[in-house]
């Protein structure tokens, strides 16, 4: 289904043909353990070509109630009935499985998002088998509690069982395909769920390929689902349906309050991972080296694509300009290529409408006089790239200081003194990510308490840890991935108060 761009593109580096086939292939839904062709189909690109990777179907209400049915039977069924550890072998199974699979999965996300393949590689796959590999050690770790009851006396005792919430509606965004997805089912796996997964019509590449290596590893049929489609038919259906659980989004705020308003009509329990305009505070007794390439990763790490990315630097005066030429000199270095190609060190925007999305910030920022300290948006005559960006001095009000762009342009703005870094990474709505850059422990830790952010690096940037729960406040949402936190999101509690012990003596 590739066209002729993309295939000149895997000739020009050696893409082997059954790897070529495996990305070019319709992307159908996955339910019950084997693939489901229906839906109209929808186009799916090739971000460093442009050009034409294959397609994708999107699921109407029908599919998606096969899936949710599918899920509920193995909830209640084959799922249902393993025992933990036998949980836990097969999550383990499915790591394995994922590891062995590395080359293969960077490339398919590689070639759907248009990330460096070394990037695709170690972080995405990697990232997402250390996660797996996490959460089954849960599995056999799920425990109540038992204990007197405060407002009675020891004839009677109080304990709590945890159980899974049931059918998990997992809901994925195009930036990181495969290791969002991953965040979600290793902890409603673990905690015993079933899942019926959704990936961004942009990118549904790796997901099917993910579901046909749950099966192989020997996941009962329906343990997870897949379906496709775009947000406003797929993703609506399932976030609204009645058989789901529980609904884990990431993706917009924007997206997130519609899917936050559908659910609660069913009273579905939810997590909502959205966007974000994190800050980067930077103190004048911060170790410069450590701030340039944080600064640097904050911002161009996946072309700015990233959720926490650090897209407004506040530097403190002192140190601004040397930051300032050093960062700029980092970022005309990147070399911004193809994915597949191995000197790449930032990839292009994941389509033609994000990245006009991205030049319409830019460009409004030159319609408004601001002044850039980097341009290298225009970079080449095909595929969607937009380079590295700096923007400096720019008013609190306009949308480069408050809006998610999502692209790889910095605001860069000068402090004057600490109070002033804080005051200024405190300016939004958003509650995501943050990074503080400090020698001084007090100073840290003082920031950290003063800023409303949900993780928050400390002399760099995105290195993020499955033992470590990641979500926002604010506007970037509710719920944690990952980490102790997030089992807690995929099991109920219930309460037993029980009376009569002494009476089951006496019998
Ligand atoms: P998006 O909101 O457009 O789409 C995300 C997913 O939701 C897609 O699968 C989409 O099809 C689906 N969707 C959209 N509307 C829906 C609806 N009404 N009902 C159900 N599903 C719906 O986001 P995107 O453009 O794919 O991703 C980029 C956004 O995701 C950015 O804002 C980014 O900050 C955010 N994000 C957040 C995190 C996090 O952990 N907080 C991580 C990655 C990305």
């Amino acid at each position: 289904m590739t066209d002729t761009l993309v295939t000149e593109y895997f000739h020009s580096w050696n893409v082997p043909a059954e790897r070529a086939a495996l990305v070019s292939r319709q992307v159908a839904h996955w339910i019950d353990g084997a693939p489901v062709v229906s839906g109209m189909p929808i186009a799916v690109s090739e971000p460093s070509t442009g050009g034409r990777l294959t397609e994708t179907l999107e699921a109407g209400v029908e599919v998606v109630d096969r899936a949710v049915a599918s899920a509920r039977q193995a909830f209640e069924g084959s799922w249902g009935a393993l025992r933990p550890l036998d949980r836990e072998a097969l999550i383990l199974k499915l790591a394995d499985s994922l590891e062995a699979h590395q080359d293969e999965l960077a490339f398919l996300e590689s070639v759907d998002v248009g990330k460096p393949l070394s990037q695709a590689f170690a972080i995405d796959i990697g990232g997402a088998v250390d996660c797996v590999r996490y959460f089954a050690g849960w599995a056999t770790k799920i425990s109540g509690r038992t204990g007197d009851m405060a407002a009675y006396d020891k004839h009677f005792l109080g304990l709590t069982l945890r159980q899974p919430v049931g059918v998990v509606a997992a809901i994925a965004p195009w930036n990181f395909p495969l290791q969002t997805l991953i965040w979600k089912i290793g902890a409603a796996f673990a905690a015993g769920c079933t899942v019926v997964a959704k990936p961004s019509e942009v990118t549904p590449v790796s997901t099917l390929r993910l579901a046909e290596l749950i099966t192989q590893a020997g996941f009962p049929n329906g343990a997870f689902n897949v379906v496709n489609g775009t947000g406003a038919v797929t993703g609506a259906a399932l976030v609204s349906h009645p058989g789901v659980n529980k609904v884990s989004f990431t993706g917009s705020t924007p997206s997130g309050l519609r899917v936050g308003t559908a659910a609660l009509q069913n009273m579905t329990r939810l997590t909502l991972e959205l966007g974000g305009k994190s800050p980067a505070l930077v103190f004048a007794d911060s170790n410069v080296d450590a701030v340039v390439e944080g600064l640097y990763n904050g911002i161009y790490f996946n072309a700015g694509q990233v959720c926490d990315a650090t897209s407004r630097a506040i530097v403190d005066v002192r140190i601004y300009d040397e930051v300032r030429e050093r960062l700029i000199e980092r970022a005309t270095s990147v070399h911004v290529l193809p994915g597949l190609d191995p000197d790449s060190g930032m990839g292009p925007m994941v389509s033609g409408a994000h990245r006009a999305k991205v030049m319409s910030y830019i460009e409004q920022a030159r319609a408004d006089g601001l002044p850039f300290a980097l341009d290298r948006s225009q970079l080449h005559d095909r595929g969607h790239f937009v380079g590295p960006v700096i923007v400096e001095d720019i008013p609190s009000a306009h949308p480069l200081w408050r809006e998610e762009i999502f692209g790889p342009v910095l605001a860069l703005s000068r402090a004057d003194g600490p109070g002033d870094v804080v005051c200024q990474a405190r300016d939004t709505r958003y509650g995501l990510g943050a990074a503080i850059y400090s020698r001084d422990i007090g100073r840290v830790l003082a920031a950290a308490r003063a800023i409303d952010a949900g993780t928050i690096y400390v002399n760099g940037y995105g290195f993020l840890d499955p033992a470590f729960p990641f979500g926002g406040l604010g506007m970037s949402g509710f719920g944690k991935d990952m980490g102790a936190e997030q089992m807690e999101a995929y099991l109920e509690t219930k309460t037993l108060l029980v009376s009569g012990i002494e009476l089951g003596l006496a019998g």
